[in-house]
């Protein structure tokens, strides 16, 4: 990696630009980086008649790091299966990326474990990691019908399952350095069932002689579905394969409540770029109304600061700002809930108040910069 990092942004639709311009504020505050913003999504389609261009693939391959806002929107929705389409340009960066690894971290800030559809006890503490396999399993075997029948073909191979199962390790091991915790590896599969799943216990197993300082333990996934509501806050990182990792995935988003305030990062092989973007979409309902909360992307800025760059500091420094203006009762209307920000009382000075993105960018810059050395 050059000495100054160069980031591709790539803000695409609804209110993409509107929190990627959040993201490079904080960036900027945080220190020197240089930026390329290019098209992709529906913009793309309005301005070249495809969701990625071959230039900006090539632009993203050749950065160290692409931040995503979110793409499509109403506009771009269709039904005729020729027209271009905003999503093919997210499928069409993790394939010419390469990007096999999706890290999506649940830690449900203190000031918002109220929102959880759980019982604040069960989710209090929750800090876990889901690594899931990207581009291999059951979406991408063998299908089709036969008569009255049809078929998924779900494989794996040893070279997959290893390159997954050390980037779960390999987070373990980051996260473990970072928080002053033990790192744990919890491999989820359906080995009593599925061949391929035995496969992936075995060589999760394997690969974990490679890290003897994270311990590993195994769960079927049904019995990970349960434990995920029952008991999240004991889980650190949950390591599975796709069509898993998709479902459980989602079932943790949910975990916190707050779909603006989830973070995730798709990576490749080591060295090469990754790609970090908020877990929502591009919220066309309230574009351009300067009210989408910009916290999913810091929180995916600190990822691609953390996974991308091996800076850790600063990605710790930014998930401390955000939990800190969250504390002083900041909210974007996303966060109140559909409910009216109370007045001040003399019993609760500072309850919470509604903001729009500047300020929430604002505060949490403030909080970042305090701590500059
Ligand atoms: P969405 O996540 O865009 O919005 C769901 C609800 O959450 C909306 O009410 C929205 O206003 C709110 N919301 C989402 N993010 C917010 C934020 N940061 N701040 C405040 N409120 C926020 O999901 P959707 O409505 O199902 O999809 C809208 C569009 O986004 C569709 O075109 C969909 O295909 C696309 N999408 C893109 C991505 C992506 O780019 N990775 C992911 C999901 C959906």
């Amino acid at each position: 990696m050059s000495s100054t990092p160069r980031i591709v942004l790539l803000p695409g639709d609804g209110i993409g630009p509107e929190i990627v311009a959040a993201a490079r504020r904080l960036l900027d505050a945080l220190g020197e980086f240089e930026f390329e913003e290019l098209l992709m999504g529906g913009c793309s389609i309005d301005a070249h008649g495809v969701a990625l261009t071959d230039a900006v693939l090539a632009a993203c391959r050749e950065s160290d790091a692409v931040l995503l806002g979110a793409v499509g929107g109403p506009k771009w929705d269709t039904t005729d299966p020729d027209a271009p389409r905003p999503e093919q340009g997210l499928l069409g960066l993790r394939k010419g990326m390469g990007l096999y690894a999706n890290l999506r971290p649940v830690r449900p800030s203190p000031a918002l474990v109220g929102a959880s559809p759980l019982r604040e006890e069960r989710i209090a503490g929750t800090d876990l990691l889901v690594v899931r396999e990207l581009t291999g399993g059951i979406y991408f075997g063998d299908s089709g019908r036969d008569g009255d029948s049809a078929h998924d073909t779900c494989e794996y191979s040893v070279a997959e399952i290893e390159r997954i199962a050390r980037a779960g390790f390999g987070a373990a091991q980051r996260r473990a350095a970072g928080g002053g915790r033990s790192a744990r590896v919890t491999s989820v599969d359906k080995a009593n069932v599925l061949e391929t799943s035995r496969l992936w216990r075995e060589v999760v197993g394997r690969v974990a002689g490679e890290y003897p300082e994270v311990e590993l333990d195994h769960l079927l996934v049904d019995n990970a579905a349960m434990q995920l509501v029952s008991r999240p806050a004991e889980f650190d990182v949950i390591l599975t394969e796709n069509l898993f990792g998709d479902i459980l995935s989602d079932e943790s988003a949910m975990l916190t409540g707050s779909l603006g305030m989830l973070p995730s990062a798709s990576l490749g092989e080591a060295g090469a770029p990754g790609l970090f973007e908020p877990v929502h979409g591009s919220a066309p309902d309230i574009a351009g109304r300067g009210i989408a909360n910009p916290l999913a992307t810091f929180l995916s800025t600190a990822m691609m600061l953390r996974h991308g760059f091996g800076r850790a500091d600063e990605a710790e420094r930014i998930e401390a700002a955000v939990d800190a203006v969250l504390e002083r009762g900041l909210r974007t209307p996303d966060l109140l809930g559909g409910t009216v920000a109370p007045a001040p009382t003399p019993e609760n000075p500072s309850p919470e108040s509604e903001v729009g993105t500047t300020e929430m960018t604002d505060a949490v810059l403030a909080e970042v910069q305090l701590d500059l050395p």
